[in-house]
């Protein structure tokens, strides 16, 4: 759903990814693991869209685009007249990416002064779900997650602890319904249960068509979310692929090796 060809991203005419072809698969899980530095956060960044980032010339980042039940209705959504085709979205800037379902988590999650996850949704959403009914879902949600309810009512993030952050950032997953679920570090700063509340959470609510990608430099993590592929990168490349026993390779050795 998500094929990325000979992606090669700079930054300030530093090059940190280069040369990244995957495909990522409709409805498929996947760890992207890598010791710290090695450019999991540059090639999420890359994939939304981030300005900062220089794409090169021959890099492609193709997208099948299957509308959600969420940007079907959008007024404003870029995938009409796209529908069931494959678009390079390279040029798109991120809130178009995102109408066409691309969601990210961020590793630090930023806080946002005087807006409530509540008003943050019904704009992400233009308003197509009545007030009282996304109200009443967020508090559903909220209640699953172990948030209190205090914090609903907080600007986002403002004096949040890390936990309660990562919670956050997976409510707005699930109610936005991506096909392309990115998630930075959704473990790090996070305690054992709370870690296990949001996985399960994730596991339950996402979509079985979304595309879900754990990126991660611990293998904690990997006892809660099953990925099918794991993915390692290193020094901006994508160095080898493979499976749960690759994950476990990584639990007793560590990166060094790969
Ligand atoms: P990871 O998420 O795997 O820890 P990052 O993608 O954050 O790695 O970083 C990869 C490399 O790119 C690092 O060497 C980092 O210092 C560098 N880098 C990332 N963002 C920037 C930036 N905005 N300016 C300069 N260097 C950056
Ligand atoms: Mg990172």
């Amino acid at each position: 759903m998500l094929k990325l060809k000979n992606l090669s991203v700079s930054i300030e005419g530093k090059k940190i990814l280069e040369d990244i072809s995957f495909d990522f698969r409709a409805g498929k899980t996947y760890a992207l693991m890598g010791p710290n530095g090695s450019g999991k956060s540059t090639l999420a960044s890359a994939i939304m869209g981030h300005p900062h980032y220089k794409i090169s010339k021959a890099s492609k980042i193709i997208l099948r685009v299957t509308p959600t039940p969420q940007s079907r209705r959008l007024a404003s959504s870029p995938w009409k007249g796209a529908q069931g085709k494959n678009k390079n979205i390279k040029n798109l800037s991120p809130d178009k990416r995102a109408k066409l379902g691309i969601f990210l988590s961020f590793q630090t999650p930023i806080t946002l002064p005087g807006v409530t996850v509540f008003e943050l949704l019904q704009l992400a959403l233009e308003k197509q779900i009545d007030p009282v009914t996304l109200h009443g879902r967020v508090k559903a949600y909220a209640k699953e997650l172990r948030i209190k309810d205090e914090l609903l009512k907080r600007s986002l993030n403002d004096g949040f602890s890390g936990g309660e952050k990562k919670k956050l950032e997976a409510l707005q997953a699930v109610l936005l319904q991506p096909r392309l679920a990115l998630f930075d570090e959704i473990d790090t700063g996070v305690d054992v249960d709370a870690l296990k509340t949001i996985s399960q959470f994730l596991k339950k609510h996402l979509p079985k068509e979304t595309t879900t990608v754990f990126i991660t430099h611990s293998t904690r993590l990997l006892r809660y979310i099953k990925p099918e592929e794991v993915l390692i990168m290193k020094m901006g490349r994508l160095v080898k692929t493979g499976r749960e026993a690759l994950a476990k390779k990584i639990e007793r050795e560590g990166f060094d090796k790969m």
